[in-house]
């Protein structure tokens, strides 16, 4: 599980002259996000990154992180290049298919028994490459790297959403698709548009019953969840300095619902702290070489306006608690409005069910801070009046609390302890309700709250504050109490208060863990066996794409022309199918069922013209291909928008489509098509849109001269005998290009490395 002390050094050495270089290219002094992405240019890029959001610039992360769902194909596509280990340090963590049911052990022995295939091939695959393992049970993804991982100033990538949480130590750290992972696994570039920057300076100091976790609900109350798209927040001034590393954490965790590409701290006095009581002494001891670069220049702190595209300003000495929700985050009530709000909306006002813990909220400090809630109601003989879960974020975490009484208190209380998994946080949670269609409330300290994400209920109103005013509410069974003026009625028939939360932000003893629950990759790989039985329903080896055979492509069948939107859920949807993401040959059963077909206004049914007859469009593409006919899929404005995964590329390419025309394409698809080797396409002219029929046979010519920027010829060739021809455009630059010809970026790589 060690850290990389040498990568940070490296990282570390160049900084310096990168910094220096970008002052002085810009002109200006520099945001501290703006010296960590400059650091992490990939050479020759500077200039485009310099011209702030003109463009595309490609980047070098330090490190990637994936978890055990998105891991999968991530894998078996980095498997495809061909190298003997990944070229940046990497992790997997198992911890989002284990179900919360029980309780932590029974939960956890069920989930490796039904995963067993999964966790097998993601341990060897790990194993042999030289990536770390965290076993499942060893905790979430991003408690596990803040503990192990995260340094001031570096860069990382992670396949999910809330990677930002590494933030608080002072990184940069981005949620990626698994096709972006797999790039800089194999030693590709990254590519980030620049991004637009919103600083955050923070005044005043926390006290009472207020924790970072307001800082993050407030803030999500005034961006709401667009207001971040396409930034990165930065957090400063002496209110940031006086919060924990863990607590900037949960601020950066929860970033991800306004939208932001991530959020950042600079390093401080709380970081190193976190850092030596990690036991990474080595770390903080080089960050404090190069300290000045670690945090943003004094005169962008002072006259932030100048320097950020957004500023907004947060006194902690004033800040209340917060409670956000339903069904959205940034709905966010102060505490002194919550109860007045729950009557007026008429929410359901009985709390059925507490929830702490989390990647977001389970540091020690969150720990402590509410078990002395939770105490309270043990010595002030309050009944708890709502089910309560606790969801430790790591087995180290876990362990230090239970050696120092949390859990007993917890348990005194009534909660139960669930694995240290994401359980009940992504809705794998086996939730007891007697009456699901009932309109209910649930209160946690985790991060989203959409209808149905926890428990699959749209009845559920989900409700997100700190964990210690969870706690509260838990206790009381009613949304409605204010913890911080309210009295309860105790067993004893007495009118109890409860005392402010108090909290320690490190164990005095330490931290401690038996067995963290890593596996360390082997050394030399090359004997280790990938473990894929080929009868999984759930996983299957990819074979490489083939090559293009070097000639235009000609008589391809119209597969369909979509209609209106078509994002990446239409092209490959989600739910029931996401059990098969590491099957591209399953989860290819899916392709395109969710796009309108323009012939007859329906989704998945479309003309096979070998037959006449109408089907669904996989098994009618599965046709074409069984007969050695390549088809095409003409598609409208911004094709593939929506999240970035990489199935919706794979899909078409592994079941013989081979090109999309469309009006336009949402980018980051139209990168992934292009990286598996696919012909991605627009019309000229978007009226050609309106030439395609559905009998349409149909050429692209010009491909024996592909060049950047030189168009490529559709010709229709209609079932009346007419026929349409018009100019295509594309995007292809060089190397791309090579990408096409090859059959894939990878089949590339493969071929150097065999070199
Ligand atoms: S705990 Fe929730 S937010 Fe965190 S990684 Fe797991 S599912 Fe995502």
């Amino acid at each position: 599980m060690a850290f990389d002390l040498d990568m940070i050094k490296k990282v570390y050495d160049r900084y310096s002259t990168r910094v220096a270089a970008a002052r002085k290219a810009t002109g200006k002094p520099l945001t501290l996000t703006e010296k960590i992405l400059y650091a992490h240019l990939s050479e020759g890029d500077a200039q485009k990154a310099f011209a702030r959001g003109v463009d595309y610039v490609d980047f070098a992360p330090d490190r990637v992180a994936m978890q055990d769902a998105t891991a999968q194909m991530a894998l078996l596509q980095f498997m495809q290049a061909g190298r003997p280990k990944v070229a940046v340090p990497s992790t997997v963590h198992c911890d989002h298919l284990i179900q919360a049911k029980i309780g932590a052990e029974v939960d956890l022995n069920t989930a490796k028994d039904t995963n067993k295939e999964v966790y097998d091939f993601l341990a060897s695959v790990s194993d042999k490459y030289g990536i770390g393992f965290w076993k499942p049970g060893a905790g979430i993804i991003h408690q596990v790297v803040l503990e192990n991982y995260a340094f001031p100033g570096g860069m990382m990538i992670g396949t999910d959403s809330h990677t930002p949480n590494a933030g608080g130590l002072g990184m940069i750290a981005i949620g990626v698709g698994g096709a972006d992972a797999c790039d800089v696994m194999a030693g590709l570039p990254w590519e980030l548009k620049f991004p637009k920057l919103i600083g955050v300076k923070l005044t005043g100091k926390l006290s009472g019953w207020s924790s970072a976790k307001d800082v993050i609900l407030k803030v999500a109350g005034i961006l709401t969840v667009k207001g971040g798209t396409g930034a990165i927040v930065e957090y400063f001034g002496e209110g940031a300095r006086s919060l924990s590393a863990t607590g900037k954490g949960t601020i950066c965790n929860m970033g991800a619902e306004i939208g932001a590409t991530t959020s950042v701290f600079g390093y401080d006095e709380k970081a190193a702290i976190y850092l030596r009581g990690t036991k990474r002494e080595g770390i903080a001891a080089l960050a404090d070489t190069i300290k000045e670069h670690l945090t943003g220049d004094a005169e962008v702190y002072a006259n932030p306006e100048q320097y950020f595209d957004q500023v907004i300003e947060i006194n902690l000495s004033e800040l209340e608690p917060h409670v956000n929700g339903p069904f959205t985050p940034d709905l966010a009530w102060p505490i002194s409005k919550f109860a007045a709000a729950v009557k007026e909306n008429n929410w359901p006002a009985t709390l059925e069910v507490g929830l702490i813990g989390s990647c977001t909220n389970s540091s020690y400090e969150d720990i402590t801070r509410a078990a002395s809630i939770a105490q309270q109601a043990v010595d002030k003989h309050l009944k708890t009046k709502a089910e309560f879960t606790i969801t430790p974020g790591s087995e180290q975490v876990r362990y230090t609390v239970d050696r120092d009484g949390y859990l007993g208190t917890f348990a005194e209380m009534g909660g139960v302890v669930l694995a240290n998994a994401c359980g009940p946080c992504i809705g794998q949670w086996a939730r007891h309700t007697d009456d699901p269609t009932r309109k209910n409330s649930i209160i946690t300290s985790f991060n989203r709250n959409f209808a149905k994400r926890q428990d699959g209920n749209p009845n559920t109103h989900a409700f997100v504050a700190s964990p210690e005013i969870v706690t509260a509410f838990a206790i009381a069974g009613d949304l409605t109490f204010n913890p911080l003026t309210d009295t309860l009625t105790n067993e004893q028939g007495q009118q109890v208060k409860l005392d402010e939360p108090q909290g320690l932000e490190m164990p005095i003893k330490g931290y401690a863990v038996e067995d963290a629950g890593y596996q360390a990759p082997a050394e030399d790989g090359s004997k280790v066996e990938v473990k894929v039985d080929p009868k999984s329903s759930r996983l299957q080896l990819l074979d490489p794409f083939a090559a293009w055979e070097g000639t235009d492509l000609t008589g391809l069948k119209l597969l369909i022309k979509a209609k209106g939107k078509c994002t990446t859920d239409h092209i490959s949807m989600a739910g029931p199918w996401l059990k098969f993401r590491g099957h591209l040959d399953n989860i290819s059963n899916n392709m395109l069922i969710g796009a309108i077909n323009f012939a007859n206004n329906t989704a998945d049914s479309v003309k096979n013209q070998l037959t006449g007859e109408y089907g669904p469009v996989p098994a009618t593409q599965r046709d074409y291909k069984a007969h050695g006919i390549g088809t095409i899929v003409v598609g409208d404005e911004n094709y593939g928008e929506g999240s970035s995964r990489e199935h919706a590329a794979m899909e078409p390419r592994h079941l013989g489509v081979r090109a999309i025309l469309v009006k336009s394409f949402a980018r980051i698809h139209e990168t992934n098509l292009k990286k598996q080797g696919m012909l991605g396409i627009t019309f000229a002219d978007p009226a050609d849109y309106d030439k395609v029929q559905e009998d349409d046979s149909i050429d692209i010519q010009g491909l024996t001269s592909f060049a950047p920027g030189k168009q490529l010829t559709v010709v229709l060739h209609h079932k009346d005998g007419s026929s349409d021809s018009f100019a295509v455009n594309h995007t292809y630059n060089a190397q791309q290009i090579e990408w096409f010809k090859a059959g894939g970026a990878l089949n590339i790589i493969r071929k150097q490395m065999a070199n």
